[in-house]
């Protein structure tokens, strides 16, 4: 399942340093899907990626994610002096538990930081930083 990715003219904010582990991960992002880490032994699914399996050590394969998922808890960010950030504020920082189950932690869009809530459904949208990297972004569920 794709979603939509919005090319930015410059990307003015940290990025992530893609390795061996994580590139799948972002390369995916920027094509506009959301992957977690899902243990082919014992099923454990994961995120952030990484090596091995965090429950039996196995290698762990690419799970697609239908990039639903709903607000399990925020922050709402009023301070913040650095820029691009600042010009932004304020903002909602949400931990979001996806469908599949694991957590992933992302900003939301597309609404007043104030009406975020917990439990509060969400899907993902990528802003894509670079070539080879995607950032996930999320917004009320349509
Ligand atoms: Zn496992």
């Amino acid at each position: 399942m794709s979603h939509q990715v919005t090319a930015v003219d410059e990307w003015t904010k940290p990025l992530p340093q893609p390795d061996n582990v994580s590139g799948p991960y972002w390369q995916a992002a920027a094509e506009g899907r959301l992957l977690v880490q899902q243990c082919p032994k014992c099923g454990n699914r994961q995120f952030y990626p990484r090596a091995l399996c965090t429950v039996c050590a196995a290698d762990p394969e690419w799970l697609e994610c239908s990039g639903r998922g709903t607000v399990h808890t925020f922050t709402v960010v009023r301070q913040n002096g650095a820029r691009p950030f600042r010009d932004e504020l304020p903002y909602a920082v949400a931990m979001v538990e996806l469908e599949e189950g694991p957590m992933m932690m992302g900003s939301i869009t597309d609404c007043d930081a104030d009406d975020v809530r917990i439990g509060m459904p969400v899907e993902v949208h990528f802003l894509k930083a670079a070539d080879d990297i995607g950032i996930p972004y999320w917004r009320p569920a349509s």
